[in-house]
């Protein structure tokens, strides 16, 4: 074999290819305990309506807590996905998310002006149970589907952008938002954005964090908010972390900011204090 040839180069990389499959064994393993175990949490980030100042919603964001240090979704996700946990953890992220909204509601004896944003991973949109999963957290929950925004990302839609638009006009019928989240990263067709049922266009943060040093990156924002605008879509700029950003997007009409500049992602007694704050 190539290796047997290559014997000094093998000797010093193999261990190290060896300690990372190992390490991603046992991610995997405990990232199995985890969700059965119920360690993992779920943050919320507000999302700003931009011309008012008001949360019209969070979005959750699955919080990992091992051995006393966070690992980031990064880690775990891309793990979850390989593995097929994604399909548990995701399932339940929504079911938590919509739980926590309609707690909310309990706690201010009246269903509040606010949504909930669940990411879904492509492995999830693929599934034939996806429309029964929504359809049952929704159920479960006695929530209105218009309260539940679902986030895809471009890379579900690029194998089967017929399916995606079949799957997810299913979907339309509980009334549930569809964000089309980290927009201008992948390689969505403008054909596909057309067919698809999308109510809200995220954009991401690398062209948001990057307007004030690149002419070139609100170019590219100006732009995508004029599209969203003339196909009717809502807009959502990510990663918002100044003054300076904000009062940029909202000058140019983008409809909610996300980003530190508001608030970081945070545990839901946190959330509903921010939420009673800020719309008093
Ligand atoms: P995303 O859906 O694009 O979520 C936004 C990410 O941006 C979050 O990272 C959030 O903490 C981060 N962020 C928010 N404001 C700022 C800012 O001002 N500056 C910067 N630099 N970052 C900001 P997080 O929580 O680490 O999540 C990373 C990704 O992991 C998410 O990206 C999403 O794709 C995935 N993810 C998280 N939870 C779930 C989940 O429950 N299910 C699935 N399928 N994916 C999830
Ligand atoms: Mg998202
Ligand atoms: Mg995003
Ligand atoms: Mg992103």
């Amino acid at each position: 074999l190539k290796r047997a040839k290559r014997q000094g180069v093998t000797e010093v990389y193999e261990p190290i290819e060896a300690q990372a499959v190992r390490r991603r064994f046992s991610l995997e393993t405990e990232l199995r305990v985890a969700i059965e175990s119920e360690a993992l949490k779920l943050a919320f980030q507000p999302l700003v309506a931009l011309d008012t100042g008001k949360v019209a919603g969070f979005e959750a964001l699955a919080r990992w807590e091992h051995d006393g240090h966070q690992i980031p979704p990064s880690d775990f996700i891309p793990v979850a996905e390989e593995s097929g946990l994604i399909v548990q953890l995701g399932r339940w992220a929504l079911s938590t998310a919509m739980q926590t909204l309609a707690d909310w509601d309990a706690r201010a004896g009246r269903a509040l002006p606010l949504g909930v944003s669940v990411n879904l991973s492509p492995i999830q949109i693929s599934r034939d149970d996806v429309t029964a999963l929504v359809s049952g957290a929704l159920g479960a929950t006695g929530v209105s589907g218009n309260r539940l925004t679902l986030e895809v990302t471009e890379s579900a839609i690029i194998h089967d952008p017929d399916r995606v638009a079949a799957v997810l006009n299913a979907m339309k019928r509980f009334n549930v938002r569809i964000a089309m989240d980290d927009f201008g990263t992948g390689f969505t067709s403008l054909a596909s954005l057309q067919k698809l049922p999308i109510d809200v266009l995220k954009i991401d943060q690398a062209f948001v964090s990057d307007m004030l040093a690149n002419g070139d990156s609100t170019a590219i924002v100006r732009a995508v908010l004029s599209l969203a605008r003339a196909l009717g879509m809502e807009t959502t700029a990510e990663g918002i972390d100044s003054d300076d950003l904000a009062e940029m997007l909202t000058e140019l009409g983008c409809t909610y900011g996300q980003g530190y500049h508001y608030a970081e992602p945070l545990a839901a007694d946190q959330a509903f204090a921010y939420f009673m704050a800020r719309n008093a």
